[in-house]
C-alpha cells in the first residue's frame, strides 16, 4: 500500500505543495510563484516540476504516492477534474487539470475548490475536529466559504453551494465580480474593509493611518486597520465594528439556515481575531435564532496558510476511499 499523499494549494500568487505521511504530517513542503500570467500550460508545468522536486528531495519513489489532491480557486467540476474558470488566472477556461497531470503521473488525483480544501483541513486537523456541522469562511481579497452539514460537505447541483460571500446585504451596494451588487464579500473581506475605511477618509474623517500612508491610499491594508484599532483610532474602531456587525448579520442568516456547531473564520484578515469576532458574536446573539446561536461557536482558524494543502491531501484520501468502495 502506497503510504504518501500529495496536497497542493494552487493560489493566484503561489503554488503551495507538500508530501504527507499517512498521519498527514508534512515530509516536505514547497512554495513557488504561480506565474499565472504565463498561462495554464506554464502553471501546470510548474506544479509538475514542484512535485518531481519534492519526490527527489524525500527520496521516495513515484510508486509510493497513493494519491494527490489539489485546491483551485474558482468554478470547477470535481467529478470531471475540470477547472471551468478561475478569476485570477488569465486564459484559464475549461482546463482538464486531472487529465493533463495524468500524462506525467498515474496515481489518482482529485481537485476541488480551494476554500473547500481549507474546510477539509480545518475539519479534520484544525478548529473543526470532531464536529459534524461546520461552516468555514475565509477573509482575504474576497469572502470564501464552505459548509459541512450533518457530516457531509455541501456541493449543490453545480458544486457552487454555500457562497456566503455573495449573500445580498444591500439592494444597491458596491458592485461585485459576480454581476450582482451589495454582496457581503464586497464589505467583509480585507479589500472590503479597506474600501470602507477609504470611504470615511474621503468623507473628511481623520485617522492615524493617514500619517502612515501619506497620500498613497493603495498601501492601506487590513493589518494597518487592526494596528490603528489597537492605538484607539476612532475611524479604525468604527470600521472594524461596522465590518463585524455586517458579518454578524450575514452569519445570523447562515446560523438560521444550517444550524452549525462551529463557524471557523480563516484567511489573512482573520488575524484581526476578537477585534472583529467579538462584534460578530454580539450581533448573532441578537439576530440569529436563540437555540441555534447558543449551539454555535465562532472561532478563528488554526491551520493558517497550510490549511489548503492539508485539506487537499485529506480530501484526496476520502475521495479515493469512496472510489474504492464503489
Ligand atoms: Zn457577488
Amino acid at each position: 500500500m502506497s503510504p504518501f499523499t500529495i496536497g497542493i494549494d494552487l493560489g493566484g500568487t503561489n503554488i503551495k505543495a507538500a508530501i504527507f505521511n499517512p498521519d498527514f504530517k508534512i515530509l516536505v513542503e514547497k512554495s513557488v510563484p504561480t506565474e499565472a500570467a504565463k498561462g495554464p500550460d506554464h502553471v501546470l508545468d510548474r506544479i509538475t516540476k514542484t512535485i518531481l522536486e519534492m519526490i527527489h528531495e524525500t527520496r521516495i519513489s513515484l510508486v509510493d504516492i497513493k494519491c494527490m489532491g489539489m485546491g483551485i480557486p474558482g468554478l470547477l467540476d470535481p467529478q470531471e477534474g475540470l477547472s471551468i474558470f478561475s478569476p485570477n488566472f488569465p486564459d484559464w477556461n475549461d482546463i482538464h487539470v486531472v487529465n493533463r497531470m495524468k500524462t506525467f503521473f498515474n496515481f489518482p488525483m482529485f481537485i476541488d475548490n480551494d476554500v473547500r480544501m481549507n474546510l477539509y483541513g480545518e475539519w479534520r486537523y484544525g478548529s473543526g475536529i470532531g464536529n459534524e456541522n461546520v461552516v468555514l469562511i475565509t477573509l482575504g481579497t474576497g469572502l470564501g466559504s464552505g459548509i459541512i452539514n450533518d457530516g457531509k460537505v455541501v456541493y449543490g447541483k453545480t458544486s457552487s453551494a454555500g457562497e456566503i460571500g455573495h449573500m445580498n446585504m444591500y439592494r444597491e451596494g458596491r458592485p461585485c465580480k459576480c454581476g450582482s451588487s451589495g454582496c457581503l464579500g464586497r464589505y467583509v473581506s480585507a479589500v472590503g474593509m479597506v474600501n470602507s475605511f477609504i470611504e470615511k477618509l474621503n468623507n473628511g474623517r481623520q485617522s492615524i493611518i493617514q500619517e502612515w500612508v501619506g497620500k498613497d491610499q493603495s498601501s492601506l491594508s487590513a493589518k494597518m486597520i487592526s494596528e490603528a484599532y489597537d492605538l484607539g483610532d476612532e475611524v479604525a474602531i468604527e470600521v472594524m465594528h461596522e465590518t463585524g456587525r455586517l458579518l454578524g448579520y450575514g452569519l445570523s442568516n447562515v446560523i438560521n439556515l444550517f444550524n452549525p456547531e462551529i463557524i471557523i473564520v480563516g484567511g489573512g484578515m482573520s488575524a484581526a481575531g476578537d477585534r472583529l469576532l467579538s462584534v460578530v458574536r454580539e450581533t448573532t446573539a441578537k439576530h440569529a435564532l436563540k437555540l441555534s446561536n447558543q449551539a454555535c461557536r465562532i472561532l478563528q482558524a488554526q491551520l493558517g496558510a497550510r490549511a489548503g494543502m492539508i485539506g487537499a491531501a485529506v480530501y484526496a484520501n476520502e475521495r479515493l476511499k469512496i472510489m474504492e468502495t464503489h
